[in-house]
């Protein structure tokens, strides 16, 4: 029976970092006394110190989630780490506004002044404090860039970019926590500990953003091979560079794609390898969604391309049993299609599309379940087809892979594929664990 990969790892890293949320609010508590914390405007300044502790570590610790450490990478998955990221963020945002009003309220009661006064005293009196409040006010900022509705609303790279600045954030916010804060203004191991966190997570970041993309682009200078189309909509990239033997991808991962033209050097895409490595070339096969996918289609022969990547813990590697089910819907067969390479023989494949015509990799797809002994089903129709609903249902499933609660699910397809097959599955018994997930969303 394999070993799901990655799970022990993954383990291990949460527990760190839960033990890390504790360390942080540690020095606190063992510098204060039972019973020294007096009357509510005490109870009020030790809930900000606290929060601000808080706020603090989560913040690094959200900067180290998006360090794409390969180590990170590897044993949590791209996607879960930006789903953490993601459910964290409100989080952060509240302990970060909790700081500043416990903080802000516990200091006007204690000196006996007004919100205001207090506020206007911190901001014009206290070293690095506007800093601070800068900081919180583009937290605030970014929370409100994080609700789903805002930001399916704004075109994705202007999302991005604002988003950046949550390195201002730490950056503005570093200061006033080494020269206000009471656990760390004073030099010796608490403080030594913090600096330590920051320089770690600054480490990652530089390695995981700068030094593995650069040792990967200088090792294996990919560049454009040919421009394919597959469909009216759908093109495949096929990619050539150097050592690509010893490219470690496999079959289900994703780079994200920067193609080294005029319109697209300054955005990059994720798209996932739709052929496992052969050791000679890449391919990417892309749907047209909008400008950036449209521009593509026009990408000449010898372009320059740059990766970073791999990720994404969609593989063979990953799996659970023995055998697998690899459901996908519309372009979702990209990924789905390099893994079926890497699945040991016996896998079964079900292929939604919409016409005949929107079936994608066709010849090749009957080619691998030839030469891998994989059962293959092309379900054709609309979503609301009667056919096409009997067979994506619970029972329909059963009927189709009698095993398939003994099996691992691979699932890539728009989001409304994923949401119905995963409910079918659970009715058809297929444990959680075994069902691997790939949106397209990160
Ligand atoms: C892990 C992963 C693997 C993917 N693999 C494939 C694949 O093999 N084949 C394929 O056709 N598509 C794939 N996609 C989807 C692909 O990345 C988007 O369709 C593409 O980026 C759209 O860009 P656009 O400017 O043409 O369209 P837009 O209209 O700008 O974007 C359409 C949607 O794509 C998403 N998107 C846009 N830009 C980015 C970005 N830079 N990073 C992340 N998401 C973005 C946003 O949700 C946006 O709403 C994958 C996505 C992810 C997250």
């Amino acid at each position: 029976m394999p070993q799901r990969r990655g799970s022990a790892g993954r383990r291990l890293i949460v527990l760190g970092l839960w033990l890390g949320l504790v360390a942080s609010v540690l020095p606190w508590w063992l510098e204060t006394p039972p019973g020294s914390v007096r009357g509510t405007d005490a109870a009020v300044l030790a809930a900000g110190r606290i929060t601000g502790l808080v706020a603090g570590y989560l913040l690094l610790l959200q900067v180290l989630l998006m360090s794409r450490l390969p180590l990170l990478e590897r044993s949590i998955g791209t996607e879960r780490l930006a789903r953490w990221h993601r459910d964290l963020g409100a989080t952060v945002v509240v302990a970060v506004l909790a700081h500043t009003a416990l903080i802000l309220v516990g200091y006007a009661a204690l000196e006996r002044r007004s919100l205001i006064d207090e506020a206007g005293l911190l901001l014009t009196e206290y070293e690095d404090m506007a800093g601070a409040f800068a900081a919180a006010g583009i937290m605030v900022a970014l929370g409100l860039l994080g609700i789903r509705a805002v930001r399916a609303a704004l075109p994705y790279e202007l999302w991005y970019y604002l988003h950046l600045s949550s390195y201002a954030v730490l950056l503005l916010g570093f200061g006033h926590q080494f020269t206000h804060g009471q656990q760390l203004f004073r030099p010796g191991p608490v403080r030594a500990g913090w600096l330590a966190f920051y320089v770690v997570v600054l480490a990652c970041l530089v390695w995981g953003r700068v030094v593995a993309p650069l040792r990967f682009n200088l090792r294996h200078r990919l560049r454009v091979a040919d421009v394919v189309a597959e469909s009216p909509d759908v093109i495949s990239i096929y990619l050539t560079g150097r050592r690509l033997d010893r490219l470690d991808a496999r079959g289900g991962q994703f780079f994200r794609w920067r193609f080294l033209t005029t319109g697209c050097w300054w955005q990059s895409h994720p798209f996932s390898l739709s052929a496992a490595r052969n050791g000679r070339w890449l391919r990417l096969t892309v749907k047209v969604v909008g400008a950036h996918t449209a521009d593509l289609r026009d990408l000449d022969p010898g372009t320059r391309v740059w990766a970073a990547g791999p990720a994404g813990t969609f593989t063979a590697a990953h799996r659970t049993r023995q055998r697998a089910l690899l459901i996908a819907g519309g372009s979702g067969i990209a990924p789905i299609r390099a893994l079926l390479e890497e699945l040991p023989p016996g896998a079964a494949l079900i292929y939604r599309a919409r016409t005949p015509a929107d079936v994608l990799l066709h010849r090749e797809l009957d080619w691998l379940a030839e030469a891998r002994g994989t059962d293959i089903w092309y379900v054709i129709g609309g979503r609301d087809d009667p056919g096409p609903r009997q067979v994506m249902s619970g029972r329909g499933l059963t009927q189709l892979v009698p095993d398939v609660a003994r099996r691992d699910v691979y699932l890539c397809g728009p989001p409304g594929l994923i949401e119905a097959s995963t409910s079918a599955l659970r009715g058809a018994g297929v444990p959680r664990r075994q069902i691997h997930l790939a949106t397209f969303e990160l």
